[in-house]
């Protein structure tokens, strides 16, 4: 097929230009002006479109195995082509756990049969996700895990938790920390401040968040190992992350569009509809956040898509499960967030960097290289969450009018989505 008349951006390769890209066998076979279609190739007319190396969302819950009634491979991988990314990688809070090379295996052939993205798996550090004792990382690692994290909790035993970075040191695998301390955390449903104070509800203190972080950047320290803070949520977390990379940590983090947009002050309105960890915080944090993408201080957009089924979600704020569904809205929301974001540094967070962050292929298109490609165009669309492909439904999102648009995904030279509403123009 031939992508035709787009801007194309790659940062991997400092190129922004209108270019032409020609796939062919799943892979990037010539990329030039002016290219013409040759015998029966597709061609994907892209004018006024940027075309990119295909996104990858590198913190996304699956579900599978386990909990197949709020996600399912074939949901969860479909919201997230049409959500622009090619790849995800899945986080290991399922039941059972990702800790064995054996449920790896399995997961990897369900894939093959069902999945319309790539998916990489996230292990889990400790068995059964239970914080007590380090799985096997060598082993994961051997069966195709891309990181390490316990994510959905905290490693609390700071002692397991090291043990595990110096037994996988070795291996150069990055651990993905989800920073949120139990203890002072307790039975909070939302940020300790003057919104919880008012609704009468228990409240977590960013500390909860910034003391895990302060921790864990030490033992990324000591051990050398690849260190990914999970959805910086507070701006003092964030300068111990840029002072530890000063320090020669090798340290890298993300945020969520839910982070950079809504505050504390979106309980109020919302109610459980706002519930996610870390939760939404004051206004200060928020605009740090946005301030810090702008400054290229943080390196990956994620989305934490973390989808429920509506009766989860259906209680009051402290009996409704926690987290957004977000692969469908994540590059509007982000337009949204950061309007101002030069393209370039939207598609280094998208793909480039979680591309390099996991170790894995993709975030770049050179002749030769899969053809794992984003297409994505500014074009305002109101977020419907009943027309998700993901059984998740519940974002703060919905109803909002975002301003940018994926356009097509396409996976191996596969165009697994294109937008029917509009259509390239
Ligand atoms: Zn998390």
């Amino acid at each position: 097929m031939l992508v035709r008349g787009g801007r194309l951006v790659d940062p991997a390769q400092g190129i922004d230009a209108r270019l032409d890209v020609r796939i062919r066998e799943g892979a990037v076979a010539e990329i030039g002006e002016h290219l013409q279609p040759r015998g029966d190739e597709d061609v994907l007319e892209a004018q006024g479109c940027i075309v990119a190396p295909g996104f990858i969302d590198m913190h996304v819950h699956l579900r599978e195995p386990g909990y197949a009634e709020k996600e399912t491979i074939e949901t969860g991988t479909e919201a997230a082509v049409r959500g622009g990314f090619t790849a995800i990688a899945c986080m290991p809070n399922t039941n059972p756990a990702l800790d064995s090379p054996g449920v790896l295996a399995w997961l990897r052939d369900e894939v093959a049969r069902r999945a319309r993205c790539r998916v990489y798996p996230v292990a889990a550090i400790t068995l059964g996700r239970r914080g007590e004792e380090p799985a096997d990382a060598h082993a994961l690692r051997a069966a195709g895990a891309v990181a390490f994290s316990d994510d959905g909790n905290t490693v609390m035993n700071a002692r397991v938790l090291r043990d595990a970075a110096r037994a996988a040191g070795d291996l150069q695998t990055v651990f993905i920390s989800h920073a949120e301390d139990e203890h002072i955390k307790g039975d909070a449903v939302m940020h300790d401040g003057a919104v919880s104070h008012e609704l009468g509800v228990p409240g977590s203190p960013s500390i909860a968040e910034y003391v895990i972080v302060s921790r864990d950047l030490l033992i990324a320290h000591e051990m050398h190992v690849p260190w990914h803070i999970a959805h910086l949520s507070s701006h003092v977390s964030l300068a111990m992350v840029l002072r530890a990379r000063e320090s020669g940590v090798n340290v890298s983090c993300e945020v969520t569009p839910h982070h950079l947009v809504f505050t504390d002050e979106t309980v109020r309105d919302l109610g459980a509809g706002a519930k996610v960890n870390p939760p939404l915080r004051p206004q200060d944090d928020a605009r740090a956040l946005r301030d810090a993408v702008r400054a290229g201080q943080i390196d990956v957009f994620a989305t934490d898509h973390a989808p429920h089924t509506a009766a989860e979600k259906a209680g009051d704020l402290r009996t409704a499960a926690v987290g957004f569904t977000g692969l469908e809205v994540a590059v509007g929301a982000y337009a949204l967030a950061v309007p101002d974001l030069p393209p370039e540094r939207f598609v280094a967070m998208f793909s480039t960097n979680p591309a390099r962050i996991l170790g894995v292929a993709g975030g770049r298109l050179r002749v030769g290289d899969r053809a794992d490609v984003t297409v994505f165009a500014e074009r305002p669309w109101r977020v419907d969450a009943t027309a998700f492909a993901s059984k998740g439904k519940s974002t703060p999102f919905d109803g909002r009018v975002l301003p940018r648009r994926v356009v097509a995904t396409i996976v191996a030279g596969e165009t697994r989505y294109r937008d029917k509403a509009t259509g390239p123009t």
